[in-house]
This record gives structure tokens, C-alpha cells and sequence, in this order.
């Protein structure tokens, strides 16, 4: 019913019980150690069980799976090592089942906030965000390397706060998220690399934004910024959509020049030789026969 395919996992009962007034369904299972981890010797004491509570995956989220795990425990007779039994299902010292990282993370892929991926697999926030920095980037707190090209962008994130992120321009992994896009937390966080690792960064692609620009000449002494093109592209449109519609509300609403300026608003974003010339159709908010090049013109 677990999908679970551990030989040495012995499932004893299934209860209802609440817990932190949640009414969990819990396993109760053995894990067993037949032979010595280190000698592979069946020669073995058995010395009790270690009680561990690990949180499992559930296919109903309001009611949550619980595993109680009693771990053997056993003494080698023949090399005298003491072991505790382990398994694939969870690693050591943690009390979430790895199925339900992997579930987590596969969720982060998505656009879904950490707020309701921790709903729905039944851990807190602040366990989605460990999860998510145990197994990001490599380079996490490798304070000798940065990549020669950086992108800063910020983005929405936990409580609709905006988040700044730091990524390798050219493989676009993750170098960094701060919790905040402020001055004080992006100084502090880049300062903490040595200058001459600083000093090998050489462009910072960005937004039209001038105060990370301005951080960044501090920071990055021999960088040059680059301003996104996308961004750009992104700030014509806006200025030129907001310009058009500025002057279409000068004209009463019946009137042609509203009419052209309204309705035919993607054919002024596109290219003059891209429009069609030759074949005129009707467009009914003009009642008239244009070629898209003339309706262009005329707008
Ligand atoms: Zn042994």
C-alpha cells in the first residue's frame, strides 16, 4: 500500500491516534539487522530497539502518515562492533521519510508556493526551505569560487514578499536566493567572498534597476553591468502601450482615431515590414477595406 520494498521493514499494526490534534494514521514497524554492517557476520546480540518517529508520505493531506520505527540494535560477536539498524527510507538523525524530500523537491519544480507544498506533504514551511537548500546548488557555501558572468533578478516568493536571486548567467543554477532584496542583506551576503574572488566576476546582467547597479560597482570592482534585454524590450512595450493609450482618450470613443488606436494595438508592436501590404480586410471597428501596413499608418 506504501510502495515500500524494504526487506528488513516489518509492519506490526496500523492506528489511529492524534498528534499535535491531528488525527494521524500511524505504522507501527520494525526494522531489522540480521547481520553486522561492518563484517556482514550473522553472529550478532541482539541489544533492543531505538524508537524513531519519521513522517511518510500520505495520499490524503488531512490526514497524515506517521511511521513509528523501532531501529534494532545489535553487537557483533565477532568483530564487536555495535550497530543500529538503518534504511533508504529516511537518513539518520532525520525525522522526514526521504520519499517525502524527493516529493518536495519535485514540487519546487512547479510554480506552487513553499506554503502549499508543505500543506499538502505535511511538513512546516522552514522544512520545505531546508529541503530546498540541502539540495541546491553545489557551490552553496563555497566561498572561493564565483562564476565570471552573475544575473540578479528578484522574484515573489513566501508571504508575498519579494526575494532576490543570484544566478550563473551562463548555466542559470542558482548561486543564490536571500530572504530579502535590501541593500544591507545583498552587501553582507557577497561580502563574505574574499575581494580577489570578487574581482573574477566579469558582468552582472540585470533589470533596469540602479541600485543594484550601484552595489555592484562596489562589489564587483572589475565587472561591467549588462542590462537585460528582456527587460528592456519588457520597458519599450510598457512606455509605448501606456504613450498610445495617453493619446487614444483624447478622442471621444465613437471617434475613427480612438477606434484605430485601440483595436489595432499589436500591430504597432510588430515590425513595419512584417505587416501585411497587398491584401486589405475589413476591419469592423473602422467599417472599412485596410491593408495592415495602411491601418498601421494611419494609427
Ligand atoms: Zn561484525
Amino acid at each position: 500500500m506504501l510502495n515500500i520494498k524494504d526487506p528488513n521493514l516489518e509492519f506490526l499494526a496500523f492506528k489511529s491516534e492524534t498528534i499535535d490534534s491531528v488525527v494521524t494514521t500511524v505504522a507501527y514497524c520494525n526494522l531489522k539487522l540480521p547481520t553486522c554492517p561492518d563484517c556482514h557476520s550473522a553472529h550478532i546480540w541482539r541489544n533492543g530497539y531505538a524508537p524513531v518517529k519519521v513522517r511518510y508520505l500520505s495520499s490524503d493531506a488531512s490526514r497524515p502518515l506517521m511511521l513509528k520505527l523501532a531501529k534494532q540494535r545489535i553487537i557483533c560477536r565477532d568483530c564487536g562492533q555495535s550497530a543500529m539498524a538503518q534504511t533508504s527510507l529516511v537518513d539518520k538523525y532525520c525525522s522526514i521519510a526521504n520519499p517525502v524530500k524527493r516529493k518536495i523537491l519535485t514540487s519546487l519544480r512547479n510554480d506552487w508556493s513553499m506554503t502549499s507544498i508543505a500543506a499538502f506533504t505535511n511538513v512546516s514551511v522552514n522544512t520545505v526551505q531546508r529541503v530546498l537548500e540541502q539540495y541546491s546548488s553545489p557551490f552553496h557555501d563555497d566561498d572561493t569560487w564565483l562564476p565570471e558572468h552573475l544575473a540578479f533578478d528578484e522574484f515573489r516568493g513566501v508571504g508575498r514578499k519579494l526575494h532576490f536571486i543570484a544566478l550563473d548567467a551562463s548555466t542559470h543554477q542558482i548561486v543564490k536566493i536571500l530572504p530579502t532584496r535590501y541593500k544591507q542583506t545583498i552587501m553582507t551576503y557577497f561580502k563574505h567572498y574574499p575581494e580577489l574572488v570578487r574581482r573574477q566576476v566579469k558582468t552582472v546582467s540585470m533589470d533596469l534597476n540602479y541600485y543594484y547597479a550601484a552595489m555592484v560597482k562596489e562589489l564587483f570592482p572589475n565587472a561591467q553591468v549588462v542590462l537585460d534585454r528582456f527587460h528592456i524590450v519588457q520597458m519599450l512595450n510598457r512606455s509605448f502601450n501606456a504613450c498610445r493609450i495617453q493619446v487614444m482618450k483624447q478622442y471621444p470613443k465613437s471617434s475613427r482615431s480612438y477606434r484605430l488606436l485601440k483595436y489595432s494595438w499589436k500591430l504597432y508592436l510588430k515590425p513595419f515590414d512584417q505587416l501585411e501590404r497587398k491584401q486589405p480586410g475589413y476591419n469592423w471597428h473602422l467599417q472599412d477595406r485596410l491593408t495592415q501596413a495602411r491601418l498601421s499608418q494611419t494609427g
